[in-house]
């Protein structure tokens, strides 16, 4: 009896566009018709890290919006590079990059800080510009960097923040007295957000098989140009053969779970 119930709940739950977070809930590689929200530190680790399942949400119909945290206008060894035209760079190939992946630049949402800066900010602003992002979509589930114990401790300064804010930001979305203007002036409810995804994890336990677009994700990494050498150390906004070939051995690398290739992340479901 109450297995059937469970199930009539589900049937009732998945007419309304919604399902109960629980073991009934299909795998994300079976989604449609959601809503994802994906939060980076640069504008390259959402590719690095989510590329195959973010192509598989679009190609299945779902809404896919990424708020990105910095402009990333350090990362350069060429002495000839100015942070601002890094910055149009980047912006540039970071559209690229989603493009291919079925996101277009409409679903970008830049934050605008700058490079190694993110840590540096003022974080009530800085969280309560999260907490909008999520108010405003209120998605289905969000995609952000790990949080988890060893994460802050060895990982780079705006990832520690995005990671450590945009969970700030869960709660602030939640309660609307954290940012009561944004409810007032801008009509934003309260969210409270379903389920999140965490790339850069040292503890996955979610295993995604991205083995049939695994070449999209090495077009999409290598939309980065100017990430890689040669054009790390003196811009050209052409890749080599030679460099996407490197690409393609470090990202199959990276992916390679036996005999097919994977991103992992770790999934938390709201209680
Ligand atoms: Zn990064």
């Amino acid at each position: 009896m109450k297995t059937k119930w469970i199930g009539l709940m589900s049937v009732f739950c998945l007419l309304l566009g919604q399902w109960s977070w629980s073991e009934e809930a299909p795998p994300i590689e079976q989604w449609k018709d959601k809503t994802v929200l994906v939060f980076t530190p640069h504008p390259d680790d959402e590719t690095l890290q989510c590329a195959g399942i973010l192509s598989m949400l679009t190609s299945n119909g779902n809404k896919v919006i990424v708020g990105i945290y910095t402009n990333d206008d350090k990362g350069s060894l060429d002495l000839e590079m100015t942070s601002e035209r890094l910055a149009r760079i980047r912006r540039v190939e970071e559209e690229a990059a989603c493009a291919e992946l079925g996101i277009p630049k409409e679903n970008l949402v830049w934050f605008g800080y700058g490079d190694g800066n993110l840590e540096y900010a003022d974080p009530q602003r800085l969280r309560g510009e999260a907490a909008r992002l999520i108010k405003k979509y209120r998605p289905d589930a969000i995609f952000t960097v790990d949080p988890g114990s060893d994460y802050e401790r060895w990982h780079k300064t705006d990832h520690r923040m995005a990671a450590f804010i945009t969970k700030d930001a869960f709660i602030a979305a939640e309660w609307h007295l954290y940012y009561p203007q944004q409810l007032l002036d801008e009509g934003l409810k309260p969210y409270r957000i379903p389920m999140a995804y965490y790339y850069y994890t040292d503890k996955p336990n979610c295993i995604v098989d991205i083995t049939k677009i695994i070449d999209k994700k090495v077009k999409a990494v290598a939309k980065h140009v100017s990430q890689f050498p040669p054009s790390v150390d003196k811009y050209t906004p052409e890749m080599s053969p030679e460099a996407y070939n490197q690409i393609k051995v470090d990202v199959e690398k990276e992916a390679k779970d036996g005999e097919r290739f994977v991103e992992r992340f770790r999934r938390e479901v709201a209680p």
